[in-house]
Order: structure tokens, then C-alpha cells, then sequence
């Protein structure tokens, strides 16, 4: 991870599961909805070690971070 970066962080709502882990890694980075499904609060955000480690965390691998602009994989890495 570089700081300075820029990402646009997605959730796949079709596999997040509400588990709210991502929530205890960066409270300020997602909310989850009425129907306990997560949201990154914003799409486009400075990179940030709370949003990687919610990311890494989320047992479903529902959130998706990219470079903003290349798209190159943030996570999940490339293989
Ligand atoms: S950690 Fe993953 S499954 Fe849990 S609420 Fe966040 S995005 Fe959804």
C-alpha cells in the first residue's frame, strides 16, 4: 500500500453477509444499511490502512479496492 494513493473501494452487495467486520477495521470508511449491507462511505477515498485491513478482514471478500484511474488490483492482489 502506498499512502498518497488514490482508491475507489467497492462492496459486491451479492455476497456481503452484514458481518460488520469491515465496520470495526474503518468505522468512518463503510456503513452497513437497513438490511445490514455494507457501504463504503466513500467510493473514491485516500488510500488508508483501516479500509485495507477491513478488506482483508471481510470473511466473504465482498470489498474490492482499486487504484483510481489504472485500476490496477489493490485487493484482492493479483495473483
Ligand atoms: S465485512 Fe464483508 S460481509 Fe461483513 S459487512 Fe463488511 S462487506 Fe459485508
Amino acid at each position: 500500500m502506498t499512502m498518497g494513493d488514490r482508491w475507489h473501494v467497492e462492496v459486491d452487495r451479492s455476497v456481503c453477509i452484514g458481518s460488520a467486520q469491515c465496520r470495526h477495521h474503518a468505522p468512518d470508511g463503510f456503513r452497513l444499511d437497513s438490511a445490514r449491507q455494507s457501504h463504503p462511505s466513500e467510493p473514491e477515498t485516500d488510500a488508508s490502512e483501516g479500509i485495507l485491513a477491513a478488506a482483508e478482514s471481510c470473511p466473504v471478500e465482498a470489498i474490492t479496492i482499486t487504484l483510481l484511474g489504472s485500476g490496477e488490483a489493490v485487493f484482492p492482489p493479483e495473483d
